[in-house]
């Protein structure tokens, strides 16, 4: 019997009206095993109300009474965490320990989210000019909406809800409709933690429930995580309506081998880096760089026994390293690029087309696959695949190497693995990329640190959580205060310089 999943409006769960559903797949076995509602745009109209209706209540409770609903959030989510972790890999189907790392690194930016008291504070400056003070304040923005993607369907909302909310906002979740489960379930966390009705509310839906969220008005603000063709439209309409937004979008990460890296580590890091989660993560690294012959076949040779080895399974087999990716359309579309990088003249060291596991024949499972001597032009080098493939360009130098990153469309990570620090610094220094690691392959930024890419791997001017989804979620208000007592006889009120005004 397949589940009939529900949206999440004023505290509770209601049933999607619009009569329209999508499937939810048990990707290890190409079962549908849920279907969820897609919500009318009168549907995410109401939740837009209720949301508004809610703003005024919970933008005037005291950021410490905010933060106390974050703490109990905090505890439950330890609490829950098994059972999270099990609907994250149910639905996306990757291993349970990857998924208990996911929520934990959602959870850790609920903790940051805990000290908004203090990230809240404002400056103050006495005496700009004589009897004027100046201060500033961040106050909410209203309503904001959330639209998030499959492969991290618990940390990728909490990278957003609860940044805005101890911010004072109230918010709209709309969750990837390929695993919806964990949205409805995270928001009855949050109002069992304290969070009053209408604050956080979540909605199933697809592209009708999106651009409801973008064109109306009551939306103040549209925190975007997904694909660069979605997320440039995201930002285009939200923009063309007003709204704040930040999307954050799709990549293609490079990792820099120099001659002098230890190719053990190299090869370590990037068995969990380029294989972990399939490879359906926006820091997955996708590209190795290897400078130099020598340090390309000691890498490869190393390399590819590992990748050969790797066992895919379902998440309920606990030995399993892979599982399945997420729809059959992605196995089809990362097997096509697999094709497409042999046509192209690349070398397919390890292919991991056309695996069949005993059990599972019908489950999206695509094996570790390794392509040596890609070069720049082919489309395995620059299109995103999002799967477990992972593809070797040789350079000839670290400045051919370096100038790839550059020129790559895209600007999320990079990484680089060298024992010399000068060259680590002029990396880190010159590449057009938003998070850099230096021999850390996945330079994903700890929750009070801000996470986001430059180039098409980002639109809008912020990043998210940390300072920056501070900044995101809250408008700056400067005021300027003289009271009478401190007006000198004959103070000039105009702005000429030297005046008392000060400017
Ligand atoms: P996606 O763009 O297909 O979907 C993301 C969201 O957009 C979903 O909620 C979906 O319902 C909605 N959507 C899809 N089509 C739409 C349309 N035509 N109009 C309006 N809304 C639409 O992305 P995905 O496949 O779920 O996720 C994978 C992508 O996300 C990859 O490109 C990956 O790199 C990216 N990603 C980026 C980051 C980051 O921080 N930069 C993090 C995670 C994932």
């Amino acid at each position: 019997m397949t589940e009939e999943l529900m949206h999440f409006v004023d505290g509770v769960r209601v049933k999607g009206t619009s009569g329209r559903f999508g499937d939810v797949f048990n990707p290890a076995t190409g079962e549908v095993t849920k279907r969820a509602p897609l919500a009318s745009a009168d549907e995410v109209r109401k939740a837009i109300a209720s949301s508004a209706a809610a703003l005024p209540g919970w933008a005037a409770t005291p950021p410490a009474k905010r933060a106390q609903v974050m703490f109990n959030f905090r505890d439950l989510l330890h609490k829950h965490m098994d059972e999270l972790a099990e609907l994250v890999s149910q639905e996306h189907g990757k291993t349970l320990d990857d998924a208990k790392g996911s929520v934990t690194r959602g959870l850790e930016v609920v903790e940051f989210a805990c000290g908004i008291p203090h990230l809240l504070k404002g400056d103050y400056s006495a005496s700009v000019a004589g009897g004027v003070d100046s201060f500033n304040t961040r106050q909410p923005v209203g309503v904001c909406a959330g639209i998030t993607p499959f492969n991290f369907p618990a940390m990728v909302p909490m990278w957003m809800f609860p940044m805005a909310l101890a911010c004072g906002n109230t918010f709209i979740l709309k969750p990837s409709e390929r695993d919806p489960s964990c949205g409805v379930r995270l928001a009855e966390l949050m109002f069992e933690a304290g969070l009053p009705e209408g604050c956080l509310n979540v909605i199933n839906g697809d592209k009708e429930a999106v651009d409801t969220l973008l064109t109306d008005p009551g939306v103040g603000a549209i925190s975007f995580v997904g694909s660069t063709a979605i997320g440039r439209y995201i930002y285009e309409t939200g923009a063309a309506h007003g709204k704040r937004v930040q999307a954050l979008c799709g990549a293609k990460n490079h990792m820099i081998i120099m001659p002098d890296a230890d190719i053990d580590q190299a090869v370590d890091a990037t068995i969990g880096a380029a294989y972990g989660s399939a490879g359906e993560r926006c820091m997955a690294v996708s590209v190795a760089v290897a400078v130099g012959d020598e340090a390309a076949d000691a890498f490869v040779k190393q390399l590819a026994p590992r990748v050969q080895s790797l066992k895919v399974g379902p998440y309920t087999d606990a030995s399993a390293e892979m599982g399945p990716v997420i729809t059959r359309e992605s196995k089809e579309r990362i097997e096509r690029y697999i094709g497409e990088g042999l046509a192209d003249g690349a070398e397919l060291v390890v292919d991991g087309r056309g695996i069949s596991l005993q059990g599972y024949e019908n489950g999206y499972f695509v094996g570790g696959t390794l392509f040596d001597r890609v070069t720049t032009e082919m489309s395995i080098y620059k299109d995103e695949i999002f799967g477990p493939v992972l593809v070797v360009v040789r350079a000839e130098s670290y400045d051919e190497a370096k100038q790839m990153v550059i020129d790559h469309e895209y600007g999320n990570g990079a990484a680089i693995f060298t024992r010399d620090g000068d060259t680590a610094r002029n990396f880190t220094q010159d590449v057009n990329i938003g998070m850099v690691g230096v021999n850390v392959p996945i330079p994903v930024p700890v929750a009070y640190h801000s996470f986001g890419g430059w180039k098409a791997s980002l639109f809008g001017d912020h990043s998210i959580h940390g300072m920056e989804g501070v900044r995101f979620y809250t408008k700056l208000k400067t005021v300027t205060a003289r009271w009478p007592s401190g007006i000198k006889e004959g103070a000039v009120f105009n702005f000429h310089s030297g005046s008392d005004t000060g400017h």
